[in-house]
């Protein structure tokens, strides 16, 4: 069993990325500079959002943090998002998720420029995704993508199951991996709540993705022997032996399961470090103009 390590392979692509933005700077120009609009004081979000804003520091980014209270009116964002759209200053933005019920995500993240939709989450980058034309691909995908090449796990024709079917990550995850391009090429199955022999189907599974929000949901007896799995959950759970008094609880019953597999993502520090980076990695994208020319 090899253990997927996405805190050194993310460390290693935020080198290559601050690289190319001492290049940006020597040439006279300015550094990538992402904005984050965080609304309210959602414990996850201001921690999610303080991971980015890290991570553009390490990298050399410019970054913006607007902060607004649970009270913001849906007109007050959505002006935010607009003046953020025809800001030149800035490459790339995000709204964290969720939002206070009174906002409609859906209208916000329709507002945001596609250009600047570092997250893509906007149905036209989700379109082209979908179409496998150049788009910002949503952070926790592309990570997975950027750890099975790393680690050279081989996808052609490989049976991946994926379990989720969200917008953000099963949803773009199935349709990745089964597009023609490396990695991908896999036979995919998606699997939801709704789904019948769920157990028997992740039996035959090469690769699985688990991104349920269930801790410890694939067990032992789902997996094939060599199987890869990408464990994408990360739930909250009591803990007496953290400061905090929570810890992250992937999807997976790792103890039982590692054994099995061939190549496996710990939680925490697999997937996790990667999405942060992918997100920066697409705010260079959105600074060098590489996916609308
Ligand atoms: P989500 O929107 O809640 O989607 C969960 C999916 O799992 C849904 O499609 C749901 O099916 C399915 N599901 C739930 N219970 C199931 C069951 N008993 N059997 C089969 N399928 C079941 O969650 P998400 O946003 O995709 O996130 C999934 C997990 O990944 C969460 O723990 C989240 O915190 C974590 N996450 C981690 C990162 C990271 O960077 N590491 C990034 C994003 C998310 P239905 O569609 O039928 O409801």
């Amino acid at each position: 069993m090899q253990l997927i390590d996405g805190k050194l392979v993310s460390k290693e692509v935020r080198k290559s990325i601050a690289e190319e933005v001492t290049k940006i700077i020597a040439k006279g120009e300015r550094a990538p500079h992402l904005a984050a609009v965080l609304v309210g004081h959602d414990g996850g979000s201001e921690t999610y959002v303080a991971n980015k804003i890290k991570a553009c520091e390490e990298v050399g980014f410019t970054s913006t943090l607007i902060r607004y209270e649970d009270n913001v009116t849906e007109e007050e964002l959505l002006n935010k998002v607009i003046e953020l759209n025809n800001n030149p200053e800035i490459d790339g933005f995000i709204v964290q998720l969720p939002l206070p019920k009174h906002i409609s995500e859906e209208k916000v993240t329709e507002t945001i420029d596609p250009r600047k939709d570092v997250d893509g989450f906007h149905p036209q980058n989700i379109g082209r995704l979908t179409l496998g034309s150049p788009t910002f691909v949503s952070a926790t995908p592309q990570g997975m993508l950027e750890l099975l090449k790393y680690y050279n796990i081989a996808t052609n024709g490989k049976h991946c199951v994926v379990i989720g079917r969200s917008n953000i990550v099963g949803r773009p995850m199935s349709i990745l991996l089964s597009q023609k391009r490396e990695p991908g090429n896999c036979t995919v199955t998606v699997l939801h709540s709704r789904s019948e022999n769920l157990k028997e189907i992740c039996r035959q599974a090469d690769i699985i993705v688990a991104a349920v929000g269930v801790p410890e949901f694939v067990t032992a007896d789902m997996v094939k022997e060599g199987a890869v799995v990408l464990d994408v959950g990360t739930t909250r759970v009591p803990s007496n032996e953290t400061k905090s008094g929570w810890r992250l609880k992937g999807d997976v019953k790792f103890d039982e399961v590692s054994p099995k597999c061939s190549f496996i993502t710990p939680v925490p520090g697999g997937v996790g470090p990667m999405t942060i980076t992918s997100l920066m990695i697409n705010t260079l994208k959105a600074a060098n103009k590489e996916i609308y020319k």
